[in-house]
């Protein structure tokens, strides 16, 4: 979005207020100045020098999950995701602190490889009751799951998987939660893939998305991740780039308005997958779950495919009553862990009340928030359960 969209979006709100209703945050605090109609009239009184930057009006409009259910409910058609994106850039030139998030996200996000090359020594240095008092403390801040583990050996070289009748050939795009978080999630997948008959690479050199760096406004990280990765996947000589994770296939289609070049053919996997995979008929086994599907935000109304694969592999498949925002939102979870907590309480009742024995969603950091507050039953990514289904035994995990 440029300066005149920017602008013309500001000037396109009626103020209706309907997108109120659907606002996660709004719903948790009831405040207007957190519903996106409150956030829209802000923007548009600062961006017409009606009210001063303040530290107020920052946290307002960084206190937002970008979760795009206003996007959805506007009837004048405002990408307001889009708007938000604009409005972070901008205020992030006014914030005082915004050099030392660079360099802090900068460390976290493009220079995880290095961290957890310390943490592992360490992690193996600390003994066990100081190690779970970390991890319980971070746990009951309700900033982690419990039984979380950093992957000590992230992919480090490029690894190739080779089907036995190669009919095409994809790359994974990891993103940091799959890669660090869930190995299991890529075992998983990389196995898919190759029952199927598709050979996968994985690129070591592949960096951050930009999606944390897009949602603290630090566009010129962005642009940085941008090009390192279109450079990469421009190289690879594949059929897709197929990622795990929702928001980064939205970051990575979204190359195009940050760099002028795309990446080309750039698929959510089961987008990719999910005909061949019900057609060639791999499926060894029905699962014995009753599993409830947790839509995540970036992926509403472009699901179907999933629950035609969960309905072919599981006993039986059931819905929340209300669909909810687990309130993740990546950096939003780690800056606002009270909102996010209450959001995500509201979340898993909905999943409660309909006594599966298993959730399932499509998106890693769905199941990082989700599995802070589900402890009892496993919450699994829909990859590990169409791992499962194709093998007789046994689980990625
Ligand atoms: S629904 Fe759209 S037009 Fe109505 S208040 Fe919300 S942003 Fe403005
Ligand atoms: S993106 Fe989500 S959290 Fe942000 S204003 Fe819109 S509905 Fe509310």
């Amino acid at each position: 979005m440029n300066k005149d969209q920017y602008e013309k979006s500001l000037l396109t709100c009626v103020r209706c207020g309907i997108c109120k209703a659907s606002c996660p945050v709004f719903n948790n605090s009831n405040l207007e100045p957190d519903s996106p109609r409150g956030r829209m009239r802000l923007l548009w009184a600062f961006t017409n020098g009606h009210i001063k930057y303040s530290e107020r009006l920052y946290k307002t409009i960084f206190g937002c999950l970008l979760c795009g259910e206003c996007t959805r409910s506007c009837n004048p058609g405002i990408d307001l995701n889009e708007v938000f994106y604009y409005a972070r850039a901008e205020l992030s030139k006014y914030n005082k602190k915004t050099d030392l998030y660079n360099i802090f996200s900068n460390f976290a996000f493009n220079h995880t490889d290095l961290l957890i090359n310390a943490y592992t020594p360490i992690s193996v240095l600390l003994i066990n009751p100081i190690k779970k008092f970390f991890i319980n403390k971070f746990y009951n801040k309700g900033l982690i799951p419990k039984n979380i583990d950093i992957n000590s050996k992230p992919f480090r070289n490029v690894k190739i998987f080779h089907p036995k009748n190669k009919i095409g050939r994809v790359a994974l795009f990891l993103g940091c939660s799959s890669k660090h978080l869930y190995p299991q999630h890529v075992t998983a997948i990389c196995s898919i893939l190759t029952a199927i008959n598709y050979e996968v690479v994985i690129s070591p050199a592949e960096v951050c998305c930009g999606a944390p760096f897009r949602t603290l406004g630090l566009d010129s990280q962005v642009v940085h991740c941008a090009k390192q990765n279109y450079e990469t996947f421009k190289n690879l000589n594949v059929d897709a780039v197929l990622s795990l994770c929702p928001t980064c296939v939205d970051t990575l289609k979204n190359y195009p308005t940050l760099i002028g070049e795309s990446i080309e053919d750039v698929y959510d996997v089961n987008e990719f997958i999910f005909e061949r995979f019900l057609r060639d008929d791999i499926v060894k086994q029905i699962l014995p779950f009753k599993a409830v599907y947790h839509e995540p935000c970036h992926m509403v109304n472009k699901t179907s495919r999933n629950r035609k694969i969960l309905k072919r592999i599981v006993s039986e498949l059931v819905e929340p009553e209300k669909r909810k925002c687990c309130g993740f939102g990546g950096t939003f979870s780690i800056l606002n862990p009270q909102i996010s907590n209450n959001i995500l309480t509201d979340a898993s009742v909905e999943l409660y009340k309909t006594d599966a024995n298993a959730v399932v969603t499509a998106c890693p950091g769905c199941v990082f928030q989700l599995s802070k507050k589900i402890n009892d039953i496993p919450v699994y990514h829909i990859v590990e359960l169409m791992y499962m289904a194709i093998n007789h035994e046994g689980s990625a995990r």
